[in-house]
This record gives C-alpha cells, structure tokens and sequence, in this order.
C-alpha cells in the first residue's frame, strides 16, 4: 500500500510539519515545491536564478519551470509509487498537468488534504517563523501578497478535486500531533488495499 497525496493550504497552515509526518508514516519522500526551490536558489541554479524574483515578492513561479521541477523528481528510470506533495499543484493549469501526467500512467492521487486555518491564525505563525527562520518572504506584506494569491490561484483547486471525489477537509488548528491524527483518519479509508 502507497500513498499519493496533496497537502493543499495556504501559507502558514502546516503543511510542511504535516508533510514531513505524514511521509514518515506512510514510508514514502516528501516533496514540497517551496524547499526544492529554495535549494535551487541556494545553490545558483540557472532555474533558482529565475525563480527567486518571483518568490522574493510572494509571486508563483511560473507553472512550467514548477511543473519541469516536480516532473524530475517523481520520473525518471524508476518513477516514485508514493509521495506526499506540499506546495504542488498551487494552481489550476498545474493541477491539470499533474492530473494528466498521473491518468496516463494510472497513478492520480489517492487524497488531497486541505487545512483549515483562519487568516488572522495563519499572519501570525508566519511572522512567527519569519523572525525566527528569518525567510526573506515571511515579512507582513509579502504574507499578505501570498495569501491574496492563494485566494485567487490555489483555492479553486478545493473544487477540482472535490469533483474527483478527493478532497478531504481538515481543521489545521491545535496541537500538530491532533491535526496529524484527524488527517490520517480523515484519509486512511481513501487508500488502496
Ligand atoms: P508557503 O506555502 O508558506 O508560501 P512554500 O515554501 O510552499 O511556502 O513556497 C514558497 C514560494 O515558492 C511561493 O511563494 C512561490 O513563490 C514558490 N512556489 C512553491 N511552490 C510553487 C508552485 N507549485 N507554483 C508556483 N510557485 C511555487
């Protein structure tokens, strides 16, 4: 038994602990869109140095460059059964890239996880972690930049999925170890045998 699964929220509501325990648990990588890039920056990539102005002003990368990314990651000569994805699809064409992408090679996603967290809860674990990670794009405008987009460009995914009969609710608030509970509840009865 695998998982595929999509961490799908907006900034500040989990996703990163919730993909690192939900990988754990099901033995499968974790994969989020915003470290891969980080790393790319980091490391002065020709596709970091494209991306880091966009993610400096809390801009998406442009699907492409993200969808080529990810592609590379779960491809290649022994493609991945299983994975947790944070931070991927975060847009409607994307979405419909790696839907096609898994339809042809009968690998969709199992569930797609969306947290629950109030705007004013989500500003103020980011500046949180913006002082003490000191992530160039935890400042309050580029917060507020970033959930404006998510708004607009991720929110809508809810009803892609939800129309594959995917998508599972989840309340992103409490305890990390609570939260992690309601998911795996929440997601064990859309799993294969
Ligand atoms: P957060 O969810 O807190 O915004 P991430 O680490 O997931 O943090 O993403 C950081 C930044 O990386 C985003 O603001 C965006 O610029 C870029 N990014 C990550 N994933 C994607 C994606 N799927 N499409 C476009 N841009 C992305």
């Amino acid at each position: 038994m695998t998982l595929r699964a999509l961490l799908l929220a907006p900034p500040g509501a989990g996703k990163g602990t919730q993909g690192t325990l939900l990988a754990e648990r099901f033995d499968v990588p974790h994969l989020a869109t915003g470290d891969l890039l980080r790393q790319h920056v980091a490391d002065g990539t020709e596709l970091g140095l494209e991306a880091k102005e966009y993610m400096e002003r809390g801009d998406l990368v442009p699907d492409a460059l993200v969808v080529s990314l990810v592609v590379a990651c779960i491809a290649g000569p022994q493609p991945l059964e299983g994975y947790v994805l944070d931070g991927f699809p975060r847009t409607l064409e994307q979405a419909e890239a790696a839907f096609k992408w898994g339809s042809d090679r009968g690998r969709t996603f199992h569930a797609v996880i969306s947290l629950h967290v109030s705007e004013e809860e989500l500003v103020r674990r980011l500046l949180e972690r913006g002082a003490a990670a000191g992530r160039v794009d935890d400042t309050e405008d580029t917060i507020r930049e970033r959930l404006r987009i998510y708004e607009a460009k991720t929110k809508p995914l809810e009803g892609f999925y939800d129309a594959r009969g995917i998508l599972v609710e989840v309340d992103g608030t409490g305890e990390v170890q609570a939260v992690f509970e309601r998911i795996v509840t929440a997601l064990t009865p859309m799993l294969d045998d």
